[in-house]
């Protein structure tokens, strides 16, 4: 069973790492898909996003990434996928999450949203928070692997 993990990525994490270390075990294979968001500008290109995710999935032979737009179960179909993971952190998560993925069963019954819980010392875990810590010059290293960290000092400089 093929599966899309969509999500901003800007940039990713330990928390996106973990639930993608989680979903490459339960399906065959898995898409991470960065999706291009007209709402949110980013603090890195698209290329830039690709480029980290990809480092930190060279191990992962059943794991690739694309960069994706449209609607997430538009793309989801396009490439063959019938399952969409997201994560949950705490509760704070939930009402958002419920609200896309209801959106996403209305859009397309075909499609299947399955949450993935992270490791509980990631549940506080998001892109914004290591970017704040990149801004003040924090300790990156137990927030974002380390090709992660290197861009982000680099942009924060
Ligand atoms: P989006 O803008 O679509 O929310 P993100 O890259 O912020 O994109 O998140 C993608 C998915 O990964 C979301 O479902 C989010 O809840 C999940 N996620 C992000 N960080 C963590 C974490 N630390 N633990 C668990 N899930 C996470």
């Amino acid at each position: 069973m093929k599966a899309i993990y969509p999500g901003s990525f800007d940039p990713i994490t330990y928390g996106h790492v973990d639930i993608i270390s989680r979903a490459r075990q339960i399906f065959d294979e898995l898409v991470i898909a960065i999706m291009v968001n007209d709402e949110k500008s980013g603090s890195f290109t698209m290329d830039e996003r690709l480029e980290m995710v990809r480092e930190c999935i060279r191990d992962y032979d059943n794991v690739s990434v694309v960069i994706g737009n449209g609607l997430t179960v538009d793309f989801a179909r396009k490439i063959g996928a019938t399952v969409l993971v997201r994560g949950i952190r705490a509760v704070s998560d939930y009402e958002y999450e419920l609200q896309l993925a209801t959106a996403n069963m209305t859009l397309a019954e075909d499609i299947h949203t399955i949450f993935i819980l992270a490791k509980p010392e990631y549940s506080f875990l998001s892109s914004s928070t290591a970017k704040v810590i990149a801004k003040n010059h924090g300790d990156l290293s137990a927030f974002v692997p380390d090709n992660v960290a290197r861009k982000l000092r680099e942009k924060y400089r």
